[in-house]
């Protein structure tokens, strides 16, 4: 991926080999020529190469899991209500269908699994989202809580509806910036709709 031609010339460096095994703790490898450098370099002498950028870029491929749970038992002003007609007994109803979702957001991808055994799992990728749009019913609205409507451009692709998450509006933001940086790192092009 990156240039390997143009190395710089080392000279005579046969029995200063031998001396850099004994101090092989104060250096490392280069992750991209695989020549010795010092373990505190910040840039390769060999190849160039912007160790902490590489590092970096080399992080952003990793997935790292951001929110992953179900979502509130009662996440609306109008089940609070049903809760207290019911004296509880919807409280059980909702706590049961809560748990039989779960949602896992990582910095690549959507998840939501479906059933109490996990039987039937959604599984949206983060740079094929078109749309994060954010629902505030009122009933929503009034519990402190807001639904993200997740489309993709592929009309094959299940639409995801995410609830019951706390500061679900701030973590739809970050999903938005990760989903342009995964665009950015799988070098999708798309055409915006107007
Ligand atoms: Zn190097």
């Amino acid at each position: 991926m990156l240039a390997f031609g143009a190395k710089p010339e080392r000279g005579s460096a046969t029995c200063e080999d031998d001396v850099s095994d004994i101090i092989a703790s104060d250096s490392k490898p280069c992750p991209v020529c695989g020549e010795t450098i010092k373990a505190a370099a910040l840039k390769c002498r060999f190849c160039n190469t912007d160790l902490a950028a590489y590092e970096s870029a080399r992080q952003a491929e990793v997935e790292h899991e951001v929110w992953s749970g179900h979502p509130a038992t009662v996440y609306s002003a109008w089940q609070w209500i049903l809760v207290i007609v019911t004296i509880g007994i919807a409280y059980l109803v909702l706590w049961i269908k809560s748990q039989s979702i779960t949602f896992r957001i990582t910095t690549q991808r959507v998840q939501v699994e479906r059933g109490l055994f996990s039987t039937i799992k959604d599984n949206l990728e983060l740079f094929t989202i078109e749309h994060f749009d954010v629902h505030k019913p009122l009933g929503m609205r009034l519990a402190g809580h807001c639904l993200l409507h997740l489309r993709s451009a592929d009309d094959t692709s299940p639409s995801l509806k995410l609830y019951g998450i706390p500061d679900l509006e701030v973590l739809a933001d970050q999903m938005r910036e990760n989903s342009l940086r995964e665009r950015t790192r799988r070098r999708v092009t798309t055409f915006i709709e107007t």
